[in-house]
C-alpha cells in the first residue's frame, strides 16, 4: 500500500469518529462513558466502534428554533452557545451503549430551555443562559449516572447469557 492509499479516508463519512466526534473522543481519551470500554487499553477495533451520545436528548433541551428563543443573539453568539452545550452534553459512547441507552425511557424531564426562551440574552454571559448551562450540567451528570447503571445491569445479564449459551465449550 502506498501512502496515498493509506491516507485516503474521508472524514465526512466518519463524522462520529473523525468529524464532530473527534474532539469528544479526544476529551474522553476514547473511553466509553457508560461501560468504560477502552479504559484497559485500546486498539483499532475498539476505536472504530466509538460514537457520540447526547446525554440529554436534544428534544429535552428544548431548543429547535434558536433564533426564536434567542432573538437578540447574533449568529456567532448562538454558535458559541451550541458549542458550549455540546461540550457539556456530548460524551463518547461505544455503539453498544449508544444503542442500549437510546431505548431507555428517560422519563418526563422539564425542558432545559423554557418555552419562551430568553428574549433579552445577547450572549452566553447572560445570567439566565449561565443558569441554563448549569442546569444542563446537573442533568447531564444525573442522566449519565442513570445510563451507566442501566448499561451495567444489561451487561451483567448479557455476560451470564454469553457464558451459558454462546461461549464455545472447551
Ligand atoms: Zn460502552
Amino acid at each position: 500500500m502506498d501512502e496515498s492509499t493509506v491516507c485516503n479516508w474521508d472524514a465526512h463519512s466518519c463524522q462520529s469518529l473523525l468529524g464532530y466526534g473527534k474532539a469528544v473522543h479526544e476529551g474522553s481519551g476514547c473511553i466509553c462513558a457508560y461501560c468504560d470500554l477502552g479504559k484497559a487499553g485500546q486498539d483499532f477495533d475498539m476505536w472504530r466502534q466509538l460514537s457520540v451520545d447526547h446525554v440529554v436528548p436534544t428534544n429535552c433541551i428544548g431548543a429547535n428554533d434558536w433564533t426564536i428563543k434567542f432573538p437578540k443573539m447574533s449568529k456567532p453568539a448562538i454558535k458559541k452557545l451550541h458549542a458550549e452545550i455540546n461540550k457539556i452534553n456530548l460524551v463518547t459512547a461505544c455503539n453498544f451503549c449508544n444503542s442500549m441507552t437510546s431505548r431507555m425511557k428517560i422519563g418526563n424531564r422539564e425542558a432545559i430551555l423554557p418555552k419562551s426562551g430568553y428574549s433579552d440574552a445577547e450572549d452566553i454571559k447572560h445570567p439566565a443562559v449561565q443558569e441554563m448551562l448549569q442546569r444542563l450540567g446537573e442533568q447531564v451528570n444525573d442522566l449519565k449516572e442513570e445510563k451507566r447503571k442501566y448499561v451495567q445491569e444489561r451487561l451483567r445479564i448479557l455476560e451470564l447469557a454469553y457464558a451459558k449459551e454462546v461461549k464455545p465449550k472447551p
